[in-house]
């Protein structure tokens, strides 16, 4: 049924980059197999699943939507995937993604872009907007993201659907192609909190393959995702993440589902967070800065790509051609400033400066949480914009992660779950929550409590 789903409706909606319906087919008919044999089948036997392009995954392309690595297959599955058909999940194809994980729109894929499923002129957040959108349109019921700064829970906010950002080290990054390594963090995405939370299970937990995964039980996210219990839980309300440029709507449906919480039971506090103000320009040296370095490996050597080979070259100049022809303008900006952010004249300038802002981030998140057990924001300033209107505007485009951002630098749990329509546009609104590191459960104790 999903597939003939996509077939009806992904020409228009273009979440997938890569659907592999044959291999789909044979996984469910292997989980049928061991049914009717009185076999026992993984937790998650026979449920479709979108995985974003940015994991590997053994005999389908992995092109983190980028023509660098364009015809590249991976010898070796990620962790998650690995996890994931453990579970006897069915993988039904990898998600468009802005290249490289490098966007809040999904417009710099090399590919193409993402439609919004809620209205196709516009766009379904980024970078995980395949994802998103496979679950807007009712292409896949459960889907991966990763999230740096936000793709998880942008795209979720802007879709109308669930986006969880796991506590960073809690789920595993081997085999997910690296953007900012101390950020990056794979989590699920789903139409509803307990599916998530199924999913979360799955592929949450230490993994030895991942120098900086977490070796600590995966928090009881199922239970609380049944439960939606509130009742005495203390939430802080972020007085930093409101105010100008925030929509109307968005305000409106936020204070509605804060109001929602305190009649549920949970005692609402005002808590400010001084140093979240400087959250986007820290992300902006810090994610390019590690970006630099982390890309270098595409050299047209190793991955993919590569142009210029006709013996006329030298080995620079096959890089430099493949480099100018493989990488989109977005991955070119960011390679450029991180380059020069971690450059030793100015090293102590920006890249040093941003690691100090990122310190008082944490210790603002520490002061919080010595107060509230989550803190509560909306998830993105504005519903999804029209394709097209931000993508000259780098600035614009990173304003959108305003929210988001706090918590990526800072490592802790954040979701975005859906809480109605805004009245001026009939888009999507999301609220945001955020728990202290390892307490992923409250996430969705919160989140199940506004379903
Ligand atoms: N929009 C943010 C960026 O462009 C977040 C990206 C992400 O989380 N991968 O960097």
């Amino acid at each position: 049924a999903h597939l003939d789903r996509v077939a009806a409706v992904d020409e228009r909606v273009g979440a997938f980059l890569h659907v592999d319906g044959e291999r789909a087919l044979q996984q469910a008919a292997g989980v049928d197999a061991k049914v009717a044999a009185g076999e026992a089948v993984g937790p998650l036997a026979g449920v479709p699943l979108a995985l974003k392009d940015v994991l590997t995954y053994v005999g389908a392309p992995t092109t983190c939507g980028s023509k660098v690595l364009e015809g590249w297959l991976p010898p070796y599955n990620a962790t998650i995937t690995q996890r994931l058909l453990d579970a006897d999940v069915v993988i039904l194809g990898k998600t468009n993604m802005d290249e490289f994980a490098m966007g809040s729109s999904t417009e710099n894929s090399a590919y193409g872009p993402t439609r919004n499923p809620w209205d196709l002129d516009r766009i379904p957040g980024g970078s995980g907007g395949g994802s998103a959108a496979a679950l807007a349109a009712y292409e896949a019921p459960l889907a991966i993201g990763t999230d740096t700064g936000g793709s998880i829970r942008q795209p979720a906010s802007v879709t109308g659907t669930v986006g969880i950002k796991p506590t960073y080290g809690a789920s595993s990054r081997y085999g997910l192609v690296a953007l900012a390594s101390s950020l990056d963090q794979p989590g699920p995405c789903a139409r509803n909190v307990e599916d998530a939370a199924l999913l979360h299970q799955v592929i949450a937990g230490h993994d030895p393959r991942d120098s900086t995964s977490i070796d600590a039980p995966v928090p009881p996210v199922v239970e609380a995702a049944r439960s939606g219990d509130v009742k005495g839980m203390k939430i802080g309300v972020i007085t930093d993440l409101r105010g100008e440029g925030y929509a109307p709507g968005v305000m409106q449906r936020f204070d509605e589902a804060v109001t929602k919480l305190a009649d549920l039971g949970a005692e609402i506090v005002e808590v400010s967070c001084p140093h979240f103000q400087y959250g986007l320009a820290a992300y902006y040296l810090i994610m390019p800065s590690e970006c630099s370095s982390n890309l270098a490996k595409f050299d047209a050597m190793r991955f993919g790509l590569r142009v210029g080979d006709d013996g006329a070259f030298s080995a620079e100049q096959v890089m430099a051609a493949t480099r100018e022809a493989g990488f989109g303008a977005e991955v070119k900006r960011r390679i450029i400033i991180g380059t020069y952010a971690l450059s030793a004249g100015y090293y102590d300038a920006y890249y040093g400066q941003a690691q100090k802002v990122r310190t008082m981030i944490i210790r603002d998140f520490e002061a919080a949480f010595e107060q509230v057990d989550a803190l509560v924001s909306p998830a993105t300033p504005v519903t999804a914009f029209k394709i097209g209107e931000k993508i000259e505007d780098p600035l614009a485009m990173y304003a959108n992660d305003l929210c988001t951002i706090p918590s990526s630098l800072a490592g802790n749990a954040s979701a975005s779950f859906p809480i109605g329509l805004a009245p001026e546009d009939g888009l999507p609104v999301g609220l945001q929550v955020m728990a202290p590191p390892l307490a992923d459960d409250r996430l969705y104790r919160v989140g199940a409590a506004l379903e």
